[in-house]
């Protein structure tokens, strides 16, 4: 084992760390105040988020997961409708689908990208698997910092609703726009890993639709238009206000945290070329923001167990697709690709550390041990 300390594949504490005075003085703000839930904090967040990403609104709330309900409440799906997403994610995405008592059907991904296959999902729209109800929406993520191909997926799904959870993707672009603002709604968690993270839960829902973003500000809090009364049956699902000014304070430093990331990336790709490895592909006429730096190594247990020996952690986003862990085997519907190359990916996927701060002797340590 190395004697130099270890180096975590993630390490919110040091993101904190990083910018302590700051988020100490908005948490005495926020805690001075003596409103906690849905107040000024909370409007500024909403606000500031909406204008960063380039969108009308931004409509805060308790969580990623909960961000892809709501937005499927928004749109009207539930009981009775399919809907298309990937199996190589969070499980949330999938979780989220049926918390809303609709069904998902789990396309393959496009094993280059790690995102959401359009020909199989043109393919799935033409002849849905039997036994399914209608499609009536479509969830691609923005896995690992890097945007799906959202035009292809469009024009796969002529008619429906996307939703972009961009959980892993806060700054992407593809084709000069940011991710969030390519379709009518997007979701973004803030759990503390993520590019833009709360220190605690967090998540966001994003739309140019002002009817949209008035219907997602009532259902998060009972169906609320007006206080106390339900015009339609809602959940609690808010953003809190220590989350929201601390989440205030670490937008302001997002852009540069991910340039950090890309820089970072830089350095891997390099060693990553001398070590014989070969580095993720980036999608052309797109931005990556790197939430995670995932190789492919076919010998992955020894690869971290080099690794580890360095001093260094990896991870591994996912180890199991949804369509394998034990909640969903055997009665998720899966489209004609079976999820093949998911299935392949995820036994070869591992991720380095990358988070934004990462200090010079940690990212030489890690760019040695891969050359
Ligand atoms: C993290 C994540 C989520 C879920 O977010 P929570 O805030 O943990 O509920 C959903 N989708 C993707 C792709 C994620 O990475």
């Amino acid at each position: 084992m190395s004697d130099l300390p270890f180096i975590p594949q993630a390490n919110p504490g040091a993101g904190y760390r990083a910018l302590k005075a700051e988020i100490d003085a908005a948490v005495s703000r926020a805690l001075a105040s003596g409103w906690y839930i849905l107040g000024a904090e909370g409007r500024a967040f909403e606000a500031e988020y909406a204008a960063w990403l380039g969108t009308a609104h931004a409509v805060g709330c308790a969580n990623g997961t909960d961000a892809l309900a709501l937005a499927l409440r928004a749109l009207g799906i539930g009981p009775g409708s399919a809907v298309a997403t990937v199996s190589h994610t969070a499980v949330a995405t999938v979780a989220a689908i049926e918390m809303v008592g609709a069904t998902p059907v789990l396309i393959d991904i496009d094993p280059a990208f790690y995102t959401m296959d359009p020909v199989e999902l043109g393919t799935v729209i033409a002849h849905p698997p039997t036994g399914l109800p209608p499609i009536r929406a479509v969830i691609p993520v923005h896995l690992y910092g890097q945007a799906a191909d959202i035009p292809a997926i469009r024009a796969a799904a002529p008619g429906l609703p996307v939703i972009e959870d961009c959980s892993q993707a806060h700054g992407a672009t593809l084709g000069g726009r940011k991710l969030g603002t390519l379709t009518e709604i997007s979701t973004f968690s803030l759990y503390p890993t993520k590019n833009l993270g709360a220190l605690g839960d967090g998540g966001v829902i994003a739309t140019g639709d002002a009817g949209l973003a008035t219907r997602l500000a009532a259902l998060r809090q009972y169906g609320w238009h007006t206080h106390y009364i339900s015009d339609e049956a809602g959940v609690n699902s808010r953003l809190d206000e220590l989350q929201a000014a601390i989440l205030r304070v670490k937008l302001a430093h997002l852009d540069a945290q991910n340039a950090r990331r890309a820089a970072i990336a830089a350095r891997f790709d390099a060693a990553c070329a001398a070590g014989g490895l070969t580095p993720p592909a980036r999608r052309p006429d797109a931005t990556h923001v790197f939430h995670q730096y995932v190789l492919r190594v076919p010998d992955r247990a020894d690869f971290q167990a080099r690794m580890k020996a360095r001093g260094i952690g990896t991870g591994i986003h996912y180890p199991m697709p949804v369509h394998l862990q034990p909640a969903y085997a055997g009665r998720v519907a899966l489209g004609p690709a079976a999820c093949a190359a998911t299935a392949l990916a995820s036994a070869e996927v591992v991720s380095l550390p990358i988070h934004p701060d990462l200090t010079e002797a940690e990212l030489d340590r890690i760019c040695a041990a891969l050359a």
